[in-house]
């Protein structure tokens, strides 16, 4: 049998990994369309290192509408300067930039979820090529990963860094390390509805640590969580060894964030009718095993009763459906059980 020969990336990123210094450039993906016949899409990339050390590979916008990791890696890119850094810091802040641009979740070119196209195919679509590009070539460069995620347009999160049960349990102490430097109000063991095809399994597989956020959403960033985000991402970078400058006074973690977490899937709410719905607690908020979380109302005439959501277990609010209108089949509430 002929040996399996897998083909190099498409994608030529303009910086230079190994060279010191900062580096502001692109990975080129090559994008033959209608108004571009050799173009290219063009994802912003930045590269600081300073000597030998570990490096960090910090990622946004992974979900195109979702806005804490893009404006606190944008706005990192633009102020880390290499004195501070030992070993290498390479920030990608809209890593799916067709759907960033877009403001949408998937990629307007082939409706691509590229946070379930992992690994990818370097003869696929362009989201594929993206998440190929990540799997082969810049994850291996990487000792710590970090994704921030909000809830984009349609969903809406406490705000949390988090990490996964892993069966390597030094990589999962690892990884909880790492949220908890991160600080945010709260932090989370998550369990994952549909892990198949995520840069997280991708990274977790390469043996990474990795950290993920959900800080927010609604489909924009609000201050408080862009605050916690840039300061999450110099905790943790500190707590790297990587960023050697001392740390602000506002940097100064205020207490490891309280810990919640998913223990199965009676955490998730899914909607069984369409309609309109009433929101009965807000983020945040403790509930009890039993008590009302939402009730939809059929919206095709008056008169009729709504259908009722409860909790399955004691926990708080940790998650919650954005838009006033839901469809049969969304996710309209998740409860975080509270760790002592
Ligand atoms: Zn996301």
């Amino acid at each position: 049998m002929a040996p399996v020969t897998i083909a190099p990336s498409p994608i030529t990123p303009t910086v230079d990994f190994d060279r010191d210094g900062v580096q502001h450039g692109f990975l080129r993906l090559p994008y033959s369309r209608d108004d571009s016949a050799w173009g290219s899409v063009m994802i912003p990339i930045t590269v600081v290192r300073n000597g030998s050390g570990p490096t960090a590979l910090l990622t946004g916008a992974n979900h195109g509408d979702e806005y804490e990791g893009a404006v606190a890696l944008f706005d990192l890119s633009q102020t880390l300067t290499a004195d501070r850094v030992a070993g290498r810091v390479i920030i990608v802040p809209a890593m799916n930039y067709p759907a960033f641009q877009a403001g949408t979740r998937t990629s307007p070119i082939d409706k691509g979820n590229l946070n379930r196209s992992f690994p990818g195919r370097p003869d696929g679509t362009v989201t594929q090529k993206i998440a190929d590009y990540f799997t082969r070539e810049l994850l291996p460069l990487a000792d710590l990963v970090m994704d921030i995620h909000s809830g984009g347009r349609t969903l809406d999160f406490v705000p949390f860094a988090a990490a996964h049960i892993l069966p390597d349990k030094d990589q999962e102490a690892r990884c909880f390390a790492a949220v908890a430097a991160f600080a945010a109000p709260y932090s989370m063991r998550m369990l994952e509805i549909d892990a198949v095809g995520m840069y997280d399994t991708a990274a977790e597989e390469l043996g990474k640590t990795f950290v993920t956020t959900e800080l927010g959403g609604g489909g924009t960033g609000r201050a408080e969580t862009i605050a916690i985000a840039k300061r999450g991402v110099r905790n943790v970078l500190r707590h790297a060894g990587i960023l050697t400058d001392a740390p602000p006074a506002d940097d100064q973690p205020a207490e490891a964030g309280r810990w919640l977490d998913m223990p199965s899937a009676d955490c998730f709410r899914f909607a069984e009718d369409s309609g309109l719905i009433e929101a009965c607690v807000d983020l945040g908020q403790p509930v009890r095993k039993g008590d009302l979380l939402a009730r939809i109302h059929p919206i095709g005439r008056t008169g009729l009763a709504p259908s009722e959501y409860r909790a399955a277990l004691d926990g708080i609010l940790a998650a919650r459906h954005f838009p006033g209108l839901v469809k049969a089949g969304d996710c309209i509430a998740v409860v975080g059980t509270v760790e002592n």
